[in-house]
């Protein structure tokens, strides 16, 4: 089975048929019409496999590595006069960097925080990320800077004031998490520092917090040749504005490259601890700004103020920063969160317990009549799914019908099932 039967979720394994590794297009093209000429035979692309409900895998299908190709483009283009990269779907974000930076001196805006997933394994998803828009000459170095607030209203306040203000006039990334009030090392303070010299002093907590806090994080590109006074005045202008405990405040400079490269540490650390191989119960939910308080108030602070093992992200998104072309679907209004349970399971407790807690969270959810949807969304049921796309799903389907009639693509998300037409 290896590679192809398998995924980062570690929840489901499946027997594919076959495992191919096409050397460009017309490989590709030649499995879906084999595959189309027998009544069952299903194709899945699988990018580097990082999907958590066996969305890249084909149940005795053929199953297609697209990272066989990610040599295949990689060119520089100029559209309108500004500077566009064609990469193949099959590379990884982080070798496009590594060589956006080395050949061009230029790097894309938009980045997912971890880059070994593929470009075709994100767009099919969707993306997200706390930094967006088209390429840019390459920074030198980032300030990296964090900082704490025990007040939920606040936090949702300043994330949103720093989202909404105009390119040039804020962060060059602002995401955000939820941390257990306590010394967990995992879950609690220790988890907000960004080097070993700081220190988080729980002193400085406000007597009024309440089981969980919120962290801040922004970052601001510079060159070399700054003056550190100038990269203080940048930063300092924008902080001086927010909310935040004062005296809880970390910040590091980094190199752009090691900053883009952050999760590739958290993932040799988890290596090394045997957990990045373990089962990921993950949930990634978009909630939209008129339910993310009583979602703070229920599920942060009381589901799950112990944490989960993991980062629990949380940062707004704007809605007209979205393609409302693609499958990907969204709460209402402008504003809405992504939350992400980052669940990393040591060996021991029980994997359905976690996934019966994200059920609940859903469930909770449905009953209380939020407005959210699932990013990356898994569900059982052709009537779920008919739920989750709402008035988009009549659109979905006749897009199924006229790229994919017998539903031969994709059968990991299971939304469609194979059906055959005799094509002669
Ligand atoms: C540690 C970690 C961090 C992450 N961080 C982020 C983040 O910051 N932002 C974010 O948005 N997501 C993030 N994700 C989620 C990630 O974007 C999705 O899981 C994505 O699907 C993974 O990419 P992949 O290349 O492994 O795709 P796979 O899991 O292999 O495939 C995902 C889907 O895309 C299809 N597909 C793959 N390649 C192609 C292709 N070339 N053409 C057409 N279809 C294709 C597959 O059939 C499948 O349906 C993260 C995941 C992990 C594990």
């Amino acid at each position: 089975m290896g590679l192809a039967g398998k995924d980062f979720g570690g929840i489901y394994t499946v027997k594919p048929l076959g495992l191919i590794k096409p050397s460009g297009t017309e490989d590709i093209a030649r499995v879906i019409k084999a595959a189309s000429r027998t009544s069952h035979l299903t194709v899945a692309a699988r990018g580097n496999g990082h999907s958590i409900n066996g969305q890249a895998m084909a149940d005795g299908g053929l199953v297609i590595d697209m990272r066989s190709t990610e040599e295949n483009h990689f060119k520089l283009l100029t559209i309108d006069g500004s500077p566009y990269i064609d990469v193949s779907g099959g590379a990884l974000w982080e070798d496009v960097l590594k060589r956006c930076v080395s050949m061009f001196r230029l790097a894309p805006r938009s980045w997912t925080d971890y880059l070994s997933l593929t470009v075709g394994g994100t767009l099919s998803n969707a993306g997200v990320s706390g930094q967006t828009v088209k390429l840019q000459p390459a920074p030198d170095m980032v300030r990296r800077i964090r900082i704490v607030y025990s007040e939920f209203e606040e936090f949702t306040r300043d994330s949103e004031f720093l989202v909404t203000r105009e390119e040039g006039a804020s962060f060059d990334y602002v995401e955000g998490f939820v941390l257990s009030n306590s010394d967990d090392p995992i879950n609690g303070w220790p988890s907000v520092t960004l080097d070993p010299d700081h220190e988080f002093n729980p002193a400085h907590i406000p007597q009024t917090a309440g089981s969980v806090l919120y962290c801040l994080e922004v970052a601001l590109h510079y060159s070399h040749s700054d003056h550190a006074s100038t990269v203080d005045a940048a930063v300092n202008g924008l902080l001086e504005r927010l909310g935040f405990i004062r005296r809880l405040k970390f910040q590091v400079n980094v190199s752009y490259l090691e900053f883009l490269l952050r999760v590739k540490q958290v993932e040799e650390h988890a290596r090394a601890n045997g957990i990045w191989d373990s089962p990921h119960p993950w949930l990634n939910i978009f909630v939209s700004k008129s339910s993310i308080v009583e979602f703070d108030r229920t599920v942060f602070r009381k589901m799950l103020k112990d944490g989960v093992g993991g980062p629990m992200l949380i940062y707004p998104l704007l809605r007209s920063k979205w393609d409302e072309r693609t499958s990907v679907v969204l709460p209402e209004g402008e504003i809405f969160y992504i939350v992400a349970l980052l669940r990393f399971v040591p060996q021991g407790p029980s994997v359905e317990k976690l996934v019966a807690q994200n059920h609940e969270i859903v469930k909770w959810c449905n009953k209380e009549g939020l407005d959210f949807k699932l990013y990356l969304p898994h569900y059982q049921s052709n009537e779920d799914w008919k739920r989750h796309f709402r008035n988009h799903w009549s659109r979905f389907v006749e897009r199924k019908f006229s790229f994919d009639p017998m539903a031969i693509l994709a059968p990991g998300q299971r939304i469609f099932k194979r059906t055959h037409v005799n094509l002669n």
